[in-house]
């Protein structure tokens, strides 16, 4: 490619509202543009990089034996009814009316829509186990998108859905997906673990996650410092720095919201327990380093909690029931006073704690103070897995934990009978009967695998992609070769010899002041580059430089296709 048939759209300054460097990195190499909330453009640049994210992806979806196709990305609401979903999902699910007022979801997921494909073509234990895979646009409507396409409402996803006469058969596929993830990160360059992941409300047996590690991970991730043990943590647990602790608390102000909900509301638009509320909307429903209120008021019916909360905060909600709130601050009926009892919250963008904290009416001298949540506030569902920090005893009862930051890129599911038998999916059997069909499902985030990707790899200059889904492999500059016709002409020459050979070669051939050319090429994050210049020229050579450890060669111009293969 010639970079001036190439948009190339690169950005002097950090945007404002970019909050992670891969976010910022994306924007400023010009790889993505916002359209609106969670929605994303991606430019030539960046397309480059996601199909080659998505090949590696699909060479090893093939090669494990899954069977590509592509389902509609609009899904009717007859199949979710049936799953049970359309009313448990939420508001995470886009729904859409048609002109005959018929009811549509933008697909967030496609397991209704497979599983009614298998019912439909499948009818025998000969055609399993089977497994179906697509590379497709998701709509989920999250309450809080951020972070660019990490977080995104609309974003691109590999899903892997695996059908089954029995358990076996679906662990037998489950590990080859394990595998097939393993080599599908590391292949792409990641450094990753996959851990324990918890069921939660599918339902299902096993599940494991693949975390890309990154200090701005969204997941808390314990690792066991003698054995394998790794499981990711609920994001509350984890300990968020004492010195964003006293600064959001100095800054706290409570205002007046005309939210009123019942906690039963909050527990069905989550879709979790009541007890689990308030952690999740700690963690989904608040701003980085805000202050989140709650406010019991006293006129309250004890099945009702009007939430107050900081301006920064864009959703406003936060509740809990009040019998948790008052117990785990010690207070009781009576401290809530004629105006409320004001319970300050401090959110961290990944973590929620509370502590040592002033409560009361608010009213002069009418505080609590020294305030602490119980480390006990959700109902632990999964036994060994909730209310972990650092320094607990690993469950496997090797070691301590460790706690570490993790983006998940991927995630793998047993579901076992949770979606076949509510539709109805069955086949004969060896013995002619009619059999319930045992599913999997398999995830990757494509365009987050990308952000990932750069949260891992970058530098003050900017990207450092790792070979694998770099948009080019290299890029040849000229330099002077508006004024010089040898370097132009030689320079066309190795440009054509490199595409001869297979290597993905960006020509830059924009005329531009080499540190500006250069300067760009290291924020977009070429791997290698090459330098031909008059002087090179008169020596028959050719200067490189590797991006990611910044060292310079020079060897000799014929030799440019074995040195950079
Ligand atoms: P998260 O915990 O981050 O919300 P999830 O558990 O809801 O993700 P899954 O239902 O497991 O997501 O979907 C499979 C994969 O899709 C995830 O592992 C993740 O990589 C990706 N993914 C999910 N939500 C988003 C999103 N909003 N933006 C980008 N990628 C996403
Ligand atoms: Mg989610
Ligand atoms: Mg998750
Ligand atoms: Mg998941």
């Amino acid at each position: 490619m010639r970079a001036s048939n190439l948009l190339i759209s690169t950005l002097k300054e950090t945007p404002a509202d970019a909050e992670i460097v891969s976010h910022q990195l994306m924007l400023r190499a010009g790889l993505i543009r916002r359209l609106a909330s969670g929605l994303y453009t991606w430019l030539p640049m960046g397309l480059k990089v996601l199909r080659k994210t998505e090949a590696i992806i699909r060479d090893e979806m093939d090669k494990a034996g899954a069977q590509e196709v592509l389902m509609p990305s609009v899904q009717p609401s007859e199949l979710w009814q049936e799953s049970q979903r359309w009313e448990k999902y939420g508001p995470e699910l886009l729904r859409i009316t048609d002109r005959h007022q018929r009811e549509f979801c933008y697909g967030p997921t496609h397991e209704e829509v497979i599983t009614d494909l298998v019912r439909q073509e499948i009818r025998s234990y000969k055609q399993l186990p089977i497994n179906f895979y697509q590379i497709q646009t998701k709509f989920r409507d999250e309450i809080r998108p951020r972070f660019g396409l990490m977080r995104a409402r609309e974003f691109l996803m590999k899903d892997a859905y695996s059908f089954h006469l029995d358990h076996a058969s679906l662990q037998q596929t489950y590990d080859d997906m394990f595998a097939a993830y393993s080599r599908i990160f590391s292949r792409i360059g990641l450094d990753f673990r996959p851990v324990q992941a918890d069921t939660g409300s599918i339902g299902g047996n096993a599940s494991h996650e693949f975390h890309v590690l990154a200090s701005s991970g969204e997941d808390a991730i314990a690792f066991s410092d003698q054995s394998d043990y790794a499981a990711n943590v609920e994001l509350a647990e984890a300990i968020a720095p004492a010195g964003q602790r006293a600064a959001a608390a100095e800054t706290m102000t409570t205002v007046e919201t005309p939210q009123q909900h019942t906690i039963d509301d909050v527990s069905q638009f989550l879709n979790k327990p009541a007890t689990q509320c308030l952690k999740t909307l700690l963690v989904e429903g608040a701003e980085e380093d805000s202050v989140v209120a709650l406010v019991l008021r006293g006129d309250h019916d004890l099945n009702e909690i009007k939430a107050e909360k900081h301006p920064l905060v864009a959703e406003p909600l936060t509740f809990a029931t009040p019998e948790k709130v008052l117990e785990s601050c010690g207070a009781n009926i009576g401290s809530i006073g004629p105006v409320g009892l004001t319970i300050p919250v401090l959110v961290d963008h990944a973590a929620a704690f509370v502590s040592d904290f002033v409560c009361g009416a608010n009213d002069d001298d009418k505080h609590l103070t020294g305030v602490n949540w119980g480390r006990d506030l959700a109902e632990p569902d999964t036994a060994d897995l909730r209310n972990v920090v650092a320094g607990d005893p690993s469950p496997d009862g090797q070691g301590t934990l460790d706690i570490a930051r993790g983006i998940e890129v991927g995630h793998i599911f047993q579901l076992g009978e949770n979606y076949s038998s509510k539709l109805n999916a069955v086949v004969l059997n060896e013995t002619g009967k009619s059999q319930v069909i045992t599913m999997g499902c398999y995830g990757i985030g494509v365009s987050r695998v990308v952000a990932a990707a750069i949260e891992q790899n970058n530098d003050d200059r900017g990207i450092i992609w790792p070979e694998a889904i770099a948009p080019y492999q290299v890029v040849l500059v000229p330099v002077n070769a508006h004024k010089s016709v040898r370097v132009k002409q030689k320079a066309e020459e190795i440009y054509q010899q490199l595409q001869a050979a297979g290597i993905d070669v960006l020509l830059d051939d924009r005329g531009l002041r080499p540190g500006v050319a250069f300067a760009d090429m290291e924020l977009i994050g070429i791997p290698h580059r090459l330098i031909l210049g008059e002087r090179g020229l008169d020596n028959g050579m050719i200067e490189y430089k590797s991006r990611r450890t910044g060292e310079g060669d020079e060897f000799p111009i014929e030799s440019v296709i074995e040195t950079i293969k």
